[in-house]
């Protein structure tokens, strides 16, 4: 196991997953929870248990919701049945893990973390290290699902199809994790770096340059980034219109929801939605409520300098990148099968979205705003489809080429 170590968590029964996620089951616990007779239960008289899903020869199930978007197994109690009777493990594996995120990593499991989960996004809790016990168990289990736990299918490319053993990958998370931790920068600076560091080393080739060659490589050109990269995010030239529409469509993504308590605009009809994919496509006028937590609030207003992210919210959001580069959770099986320096750009195209986020999210103190920006990101970074479409592809790989994610994020720190 490789645990980030700055981060903690422990449930604290808001029952939130329990009412957001559909949950998938394999074949062995739908076996589990039908041994369990359920239909004999008067909790749930009369309900379904189990949605039907895939193909009419090979049927997968889900557990059902209720009609108010719950689990069918959460009681009124907010608490689980399936808990309650059979204890922890008879649950579904999906049901445990979660919000921890097992990325497999070579002869390691990564660890990282659902910061839409609120306790994982306040980082309350225990040190993750004292999951150890738990996590192995998942470890353990997630192997007996599929024989090599998903880890036979190497590490991800850097590009295209130019590939590191895991040993030299892990080199560059070594140095992406050292720019990260520059805390004499601000964390946007930092992301500059990082998007710099991104386009010098795709013109680079690694076939000859490996193992402690590369670590030195790495180090000297981290060192260049110091004069490259301008300190002050005002003396960035603006983002161009391809930039903001582009960047206005992909937070259109991250901020919609369809169900759930945070329902936003879905509830009218797909009129709405047409209309606010115009509205973000314009950028003008009032930003339309796709999700429930986005105050009433103008796109203009947004485009204003606010001043650098306050202390407390950049924190929040220094703790989300370290989490996420150090599991590995923006390349790879854990976002889509991007590539790494693909999956890198994603993840750095976040932080302006976090930051306009904060800016629309002012009704709170930037701590908490900070909190609920990367919730409502995390909700999708990873997990979206959409964001892990061709198309999404497409528009991230113009914005890095054209420079424009420097751009949006200096543009947002101003
Ligand atoms: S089975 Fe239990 S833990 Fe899993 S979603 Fe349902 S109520 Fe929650």
């Amino acid at each position: 196991l490789h645990l980030p170590v700055v981060q903690n968590w422990d449930c604290h029964g808001c029952t939130e997953c329990c009412r957001e996620y559909h949950v998938h089951l394999t074949e062995a616990e739908h076996r589990r929870l039908v041994e369990q007779k359920w239909e004999e239960a008067p909790e749930l008289a009369g309900r379904h248990l189990f949605v039907r899903t895939g193909w009419w020869w090979a049927p997968r199930f889900q557990l059902n919701h209720r009609p108010d978007g719950a689990c069918v197994f959460l009681s009124e109690q907010g608490r689980c049945l399936i808990h309650e009777r059979f204890g922890s493990e008879a649950k579904p594996l999906a049901c445990r893990l979660y919000p921890l995120v097992l990325v497999p990593a070579g002869e390691t499991w990564r660890v990282g973390l659902r910061f839409a989960c609120p306790s994982a996004a306040r980082n309350l809790g225990k040190p993750l290290a004292e999951h150890s016990a738990d996590l192995r168990r998942y470890t353990r289990e997630l192997e007996r699902q599929a024989p090599d736990g998903g880890r036979g299918q190497g590490p991800p490319p850097l590009q295209g199809r130019q590939r590191l053993d895991w040993d030299d990958l892990l080199r560059f998370v070594a140095a992406i994790r050292a720019i990260l931790e520059q805390r004499s920068d601000r964390l946007e600076r930092r992301w500059r770096k990082l998007a710099a560091l991104g386009v010098l080393c795709r013109q680079a080739r690694f076939d000859k340059v490996t193992g402690s060659r590369l670590e030195e490589f790495l180090q000297i050109v981290a060192a260049g980034l110091e004069q490259e990269v301008p300190r002050e995010p005002a003396s960035l030239p603006p983002p161009g219109w391809v930039g903001r529409v582009l960047f206005r469509m992909m937070l259109a993504l991250y901020l919609r929801k369809d169900h759930g308590r945070d329902r936003g605009l879905a509830g009218r009809g797909r009129l709405a939605l047409l209309r606010a994919a115009l509205a973000f496509a314009r950028g003008r006028g009032h930003v339309p409520q796709l999700h429930a937590q986005l105050p009433s609030v103008r796109f203009e207003q947004l485009e204003t300098p606010a001043g650098p992210l306050p202390a407390p919210a950049e924190e929040v959001l220094q703790r989300y990148y370290t989490v996420k580069i150090e599991s590995l959770q923006f390349c790879g099986p854990a976002n889509f099968q991007r590539t790494f320096w693909d999956g890198l750009e994603a993840l750095a195209l976040t932080l302006p979205a976090l930051a306009w986020l904060i800016r629309a999210l002012a009704d709170r103190p930037p701590a908490e705003a900070a909190v609920q920006a990367v919730r409502i990101v995390d909700y999708n970074f990873g997990y979206n489809p959409l964001l892990g479409s061709r198309r999404q592809r497409w528009s991230t790989a113009i914005l890095a080429s054209r420079g424009e994610i420097e751009r949006l994020i200096a543009w947002y720190a101003r």
